[in-house]
């Protein structure tokens, strides 16, 4: 493929392709390029795809309850209200199945591979066939034909998601092997909150590869601000963790979203896939709150988009979807509700993995001395610090969350190992806690993994109208090839 330098030599490739008189005509008369936005043909020009990882209808419906109740709850209003997301108020909505090649519940590498390639492969796979054959990506091919690429995630950018649309693995536990494509791969933006090798510390190899190969790396948000459109920007954040547990200081998906948009304007345009890695991770944890939280994070950055798109609404085009459910999340609980329903999550200051490593680990170690076996009651110091940390006090829960939370506290001054589900191999206090929180808002959890049900998709802009429907998920990159005017690989 060729690159594009001005609007005008766009149109001619589009009308090398579409073969239609109009845009022919428009070859022969550069002007009517600049009259003539790309949107109008069929094609977008600038390109955004949001994959919330994780996030099935009931996240989605969870935090648009959770919004209005806190609203309602601070207004004095006690009628039940729904506030919705931005992403809920695209004109388009749609759905998508998520099946692998390999599994009816698919992991992220290959829901991500189907995404970013169009096909279908085994779980764990990154943009490979289940034979090992390379296929291209959306991110590969829109460089090709002279768009640029960003590729954001608030976890690392080399995990399944992001490396999906830029490397090629057998296996998405290849960090290192992954990391090490960054320097000639299709990125001009790569951003997330670390880049682990296969020892799981910092790729210090494949950021040295990628510095030599052209990229800015920058660690913090102020450094990503001091960088300039032309510059090509590998951006690892640590200080990106749970929203619930972030710093005010620390980098955002909108903010990142918001940046991208002004490095990687041009007269090519851009291909931008967000990934908001940790609503799956939260899932993973059955962690409501935090779940709650990371939905609003990603909203936030669809609402950057948003901004960019209102002032070039012909040519952009937002495509919002997930690339599966995690945590077979329910907006129903049979355990006793708080009085505050939902909103009594507003309560809880941080994630309870949060609560785990700066406090319950510590204090183990301080009182196991004093722990003497399976019948020993918590001890008041400990549940004040738990009702501080969640917003809810001992004597408003039901006796079945006292047994849950005594029986956890056990298991874990007991190191019992996990029982098979019950605490999906965390530390079983704060998973107890974190379920104890669920129930007092009415949410419901069957699963440590990911589930198999269908995923919203919500679009707008150019060419949004071919997103709606009950579609496949390998649909989606078929149909964003389209509007982007490249070719996925045909096997
Ligand atoms: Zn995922």
């Amino acid at each position: 493929m060729f690159r594009r330098t001005r609007t005008a030599t766009t149109l001619c490739l589009l009308a090398a392709i579409t073969l239609t008189a109009a845009i022919i005509a428009g070859c022969a008369d550069p002007n009517i390029g600049d009259r003539t936005p790309l949107g109008h043909d069929g094609s977008a020009k600038y390109v955004f795809l949001f994959v919330g990882d994780g996030m099935g209808p009931a996240q989605v419906h969870a935090t648009e309850v959770y919004r209005a109740a806190v609203h309602n709850q601070s207004h004095g209003v006690k009628t039940p209200d729904v506030a919705p997301l931005v992403l809920s108020r695209l004109p388009v909505h749609g759905a998508c199945t998520t099946y692998s090649w390999s599994s009816q519940t698919t992991d992220s590498a290959a829901s991500g591979t189907a995404l970013a390639t169009g096909f279908k492969t085994n779980n764990g796979m990154v943009s490979m066939t289940p034979d090992l054959t390379p296929v291209a990506t959306l991110g590969e091919l829109a460089k090709a034909r002279g768009m640029k690429v960003g590729i954001i995630s608030d976890v690392p950018a080399n995990h399944a998601t992001p490396a999906v649309f830029y490397a090629h693995q057998e296996s998405r536990g290849q960090y290192h092997e992954i990391a090490m494509q960054i320097a000639d791969s299709c990125v001009d933006l790569l951003a997330g909150s670390s880049l682990p090798n296969n020892e799981r510390t910092l790729d210090l190899e494949a950021i040295a590869k990628a510095e030599a190969a052209g990229f800015r790396y920058v660690t913090n948000r102020a450094e990503l601000d001091g960088c300039r459109p032309g510059d090509r920007v590998l951006s690892i954040t640590p200080a990106m963790t749970f929203v619930t547990d972030r710093k005010p200081e620390a980098q955002t998906l909108a903010n990142l979203t918001r940046k991208a948009t002004e490095l990687l304007d041009g007269p090519g345009g851009f291909f931008i896939m967000v990934e908001a890695g940790r609503i799956d991770w939260t899932g993973h944890a059955n962690d409501a709150k935090a779940t709650i939280d990371e939905v609003q994070a990603f909203d936030d950055a669809v609402a950057a988009a948003m901004e960019f798109y209102r002032k070039h609404p012909t040519e952009t085009l937002i495509v919002v979807t997930a690339d599966h459910e995690t945590g077979g999340m329910s907006l129903a609980s049979s355990g006793k509700k708080s009085l505050k329903g939902i909103a009594c999550l507003a309560d809880q200051t941080r994630t309870y993995g949060k609560f785990n490593e700066v406090f319950f680990q510590a204090w183990k170690v301080a009182n196991e001395h004093l722990w003497s076996g399976a019948a020993d009651n918590i001890p008041a110091d400990l549940k004040q610090e738990v009702e501080a940390t969640f917003g809810f006090l001992w004597d408003d829960l039901g006796e079945k969350q006292v047994a849950l939370l005594e029986e956890a506290y056990d298991d874990s001054m007991g190191a019992v190992p996990d029982v098979p589900g019950m605490y999906g191999k965390r530390e079983a206090f704060p998973v107890a806690i974190g379920r104890v929180v669920s129930q007092r808002a009415g949410i419901g959890w069957t699963t440590f993994g990911h589930s198999p049900m269908a995923v919203p998709v919500r679009a707008t802009g150019a060419c949004a109208y071919r997103f709606g429907g009950f579609i496949d998920n390998t649909q989606i990159a078929h149909r964003l090839a389209e509007v982007m005017r490249v070719e996925l690989q045909r096997k």
